[in-house]
Formats: structure tokens, C-alpha cells, sequence
């Protein structure tokens, strides 16, 4: 029997066409004022980027594609506990696997040694499409393992994993850019998935607001969690983590060996200062420009 999933080439050419679109519109209206020089953060995202595809492809594919396979033909996991049809296994499928990645990012801030490896993706001083793809290799390699539980747990098979990982990717492309919506039209996405506004708050120096916006597909586990915070306007944030402030502290080689060498305090700024806001006049629920 044909194996059901998403046809590789259909993901692709969405992933390859959201970059480009994003890529684009980024230049034609930005959100935030770009810090480094466009080519140099580019290309380094990029070459982060390389190293973290070939994570994916060398461990955790080889892991998790079998696993689907296993999962499907011995009926293991939550959603087969009930004879669902097929469509509605692999929506339920979908939410669950967006609400356990909810779970690991809150790992991967919280656990100081999956965050060697996170802080690698948060040191970036800017924030665009490029960033969504510059995670360190050793945090998607290490990610296999929360997957794979995932993947057993939920009971998700080949056809959910790519659907799912189809409409992460492009979520993530989307919510990492920097790409300045009207702000009436990114309130009402923002009621179903994360945008841009809402992860540059996850994204900026201050503790507080970093510790906010872990989703990265629907918005709905950061309202159930009381962790949404939208009331933060666009130019008053620094993009980046305290410890890390100047471009040559952040480039190719020091993000590569960021996880294996000793850590710095990470939300206190060089001369001791740890960032932080006075109180906003509206509510946390209230997203600003
Ligand atoms: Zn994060």
C-alpha cells in the first residue's frame, strides 16, 4: 500500500515559496529596524541553518519516519484509543503534537542544559525570516528524543507528521519574520497563530517577556497558560539576550560553540544591569503596534 503523507515536493515548494514571499515582504515593510548588516546576518543564519538540516536529516529522521510506520501499524498511542476517522485523527493529531512542542520550548528556556543550545537561536540581535531556520544542530538533535515521545505517545503517524511538520515550518518562517502586517489584520490572526508581533515579544532582552509566547503554531496554549503577552510596542523591544549584545559576540563560530562553552549570566547586560519595563497601560491580551 502507498504510503499516505504529504508529498515532499508539495511542503518544499511551500516552504521555498513562504521564504521567498516573506523575504520580500520584509524588505518592502519591516517591523523592526534591522541591527546587523543584512548580508552578514543572512548568510550566517544560513550557514547555522546548514548544520541544523543535516541534524534533521542524519538523526532525526532516520528515528522518527520509522517510528510513524511503527506507530500506524501497531496502534499505539492516545488517538487510538477511540476508532476516529481518519481526518479527525490527523487534526487531533496536529494540536497535540503543537501543544507537546509548547511543552519543550518551555524546556528549552527552562532546562539550563537544553538552553546552551536554544540560546544559540535567541543570541540573534535581529529577527526575520532567517532566523527560523538558524536553531543549533545540537538542539535538533537532541529534540529527536522529545519527537520520538511525542510520536509514540500521541500515536501519530506518517500522514500527521508531515502534515504537521508542513504547517510548523511554514508558521515558523512566518511568526520569526520580519514582516509589518496592519496591526487590525495581525489582532485577528493572532487569535488562531502566532505572528510576528506576538514572537518578537518572545525574542527580546527583557526576561520577563522573553519567559512569554511559547507557542509556535496555534495561540491558544499561551492563553490557556496565562504566558500570552501582546502589550509590548514593536520599536521599544531589543531583540536579542542580555549576555550577547555586540555582533562580534554572536557570529558563525561563537554560535556553533555557544552550548559546549561555560555560560554567561544570560538576562544581566555587561555593566550588571538586568533589563526590564515599567508597567504598560493596557492589557497583556492587547496587541500594540
Ligand atoms: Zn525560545
Amino acid at each position: 500500500m502507498k504510503e499516505r503523507r504529504v508529498p515532499a515536493w508539495l511542503s518544499a515548494s511551500l516552504a521555498v515559496g513562504a521564504f521567498v514571499a516573506l523575504w520580500l515582504a520584509e524588505r518592502r515593510r519591516p517591523l523592526r529596524r534591522a541591527v546587523e548588516s543584512e548580508g552578514m546576518h543572512g548568510a550566517r543564519n544560513l550557514a547555522v541553518a546548514v548544520a541544523a538540516a543535516a541534524a534533521l536529516q542524519l538523526v532525526e529522521r532516520p528515528v522518527v519516519g520509522p517510528l510513524t510506520k511503527i506507530v500506524e501499524r501497531r496502534g499505539w498511542g492516545l488517538l487510538k484509543l477511540a476508532r476516529l476517522p481518519r481526518w479527525m485523527e490527523t487534526a487531533l493529531a496536529v494540536v497535540l503534537l503543537d501543544y507537546t512542542l509548547y511543552l519543550w520550548h518551555v524546556l528549552t528556556h527552562r532546562v539550563p542544559f537544553l538552553w546552551r543550545f536554544h540560546a544559540a537561536h535567541h543570541v540573534d540581535l535581529d529577527l526575520d525570516a532567517s532566523t527560523a531556520l538558524r536553531f543549533h544542530f545540537g538542539e535538533l538533535a537532541i529534540s529527536t528524543v522529545w519527537r520520538g515521545a511525542q510520536v509514540a505517545l500521541i500515536g501519530v503517524t506518517p500522514l500527521s507528521l508531515s502534515v504537521w511538520q508542513t504547517f510548523l515550518f511554514l508558521s515558523v518562517l512566518f511568526h520569526h519574520s520580519n514582516v509589518r502586517l496592519p496591526v487590525e489584520i495581525e489582532r485577528r490572526l493572532n487569535l488562531f497563530v502566532v505572528t510576528p508581533r506576538m514572537h518578537g515579544i518572545h525574542h527580546s532582552i527583557v526576561r520577563e517577556e522573553t519567559d512569554s509566547n511559547w507557542s509556535s503554531g496555534l495561540t491558544v496554549w499561551d492563553w490557556l497558560h496565562g504566558t500570552l503577552r501582546l502589550n509590548v510596542p514593536q520599536d521599544e523591544i531589543a531583540i536579542g539576550v542580555p549576555a550577547y549584545r555586540e555582533p562580534e559576540e554572536v557570529g558563525l563560530a561563537e554560535v556553533l560553540k555557544m552550548p559546549f562553552g561555560e555560560q554567561r549570566a544570560a538576562w544581566i547586560l555587561p555593566g550588571g544591569v538586568r533589563p526590564s519595563r515599567a508597567p504598560l497601560p493596557v492589557a497583556p491580551n492587547h496587541l500594540l503596534p
